[in-house]
């Protein structure tokens, strides 16, 4: 099992990839979490994620491989966030063929770019526990998390301006990796504006 949940920015991936992941019993893994982590100790990735721009091929799918190798993993997982580029869909396709695994499926999320700029600039984030809140899911308090009480913050590279950014990368990149997984016969496009549960029918889906 072994689902790449695809999408310009705030096209809820985060969120699905999560649900998903959580009915199926395999980890979710984002490649954005993975490299905020290491940007905290890292002065070059921190300063790019804050400027949007995108970390080389090489380092995030090093990163990547080190982790689809945990124990956690041999069922599956939900990949969220990789490949943004063309190249790392050929990495990914060698990384996989090493491994002996295949994918089995790819979802592309779509949702208007209105509602993508109202997601992403409301959206926090636990300081404590990581646990995300928006527009779809505010918190019972305002800025206190529902799980452990933390203080909920805006994340640093949700701006506007970055958010511009993000979305043309996002489509300068898309369609290329698209087309790759159209014509494997991988690729089904999802309404990102439904119910976020409905990801779980969606993946079953033939
Ligand atoms: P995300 O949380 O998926 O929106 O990612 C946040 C930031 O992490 C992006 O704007 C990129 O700077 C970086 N990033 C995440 N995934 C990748 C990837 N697969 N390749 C390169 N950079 C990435």
């Amino acid at each position: 099992m072994i689902y790449i949940l695809t999408g310009g920015p705030a096209t809820g991936k985060g969120t699905r990839s999560e649900i998903l992941a959580r009915a199926l019993n395999i980890p979710h893994i984002a490649t954005g979490d993975m490299l905020r982590a290491v940007a905290t100790e890292n002065e070059e990735i921190r300063e790019k994620l804050q400027r949007g721009e995108l970390i080389s091929d090489e380092i995030i799918t090093g990163l990547l491989e080190e982790r689809l190798k945990k124990e956690d993993c041999k069922d599956g997982f939900v990949l969220d966030g990789y490949p943004r580029t063309y190249k790392q869909a050929e990495l990914l396709d060698e990384l996989l063929a090493k491994l002996g695994r295949e994918i089995t499926k790819v979802m592309e999320l779509t949702v208007p770019d209105e509602l993508a700029f109202k997601r992403i600039l409301e959206r926090k984030k636990c300081e404590e526990c990581g646990e995300m809140y928006g527009i779809d899911f505010p918190p019972k308090v305002e800025d206190v998390c529902d799980k452990c009480g933390g203080h909920l913050s805006v994340r640093t590279d949700d701006t506007r301006e970055t958010l511009s950014r993000r979305i043309n990368t996002y489509r300068e990149n898309a369609k290329a990796i698209l087309d790759f997984y159209r014509e494997k016969g991988l690729l089904m496009t999802v309404d990102a504006s439904a119910n976020p549960e409905t990801v779980v029918d969606d993946a079953k889906l033939n």
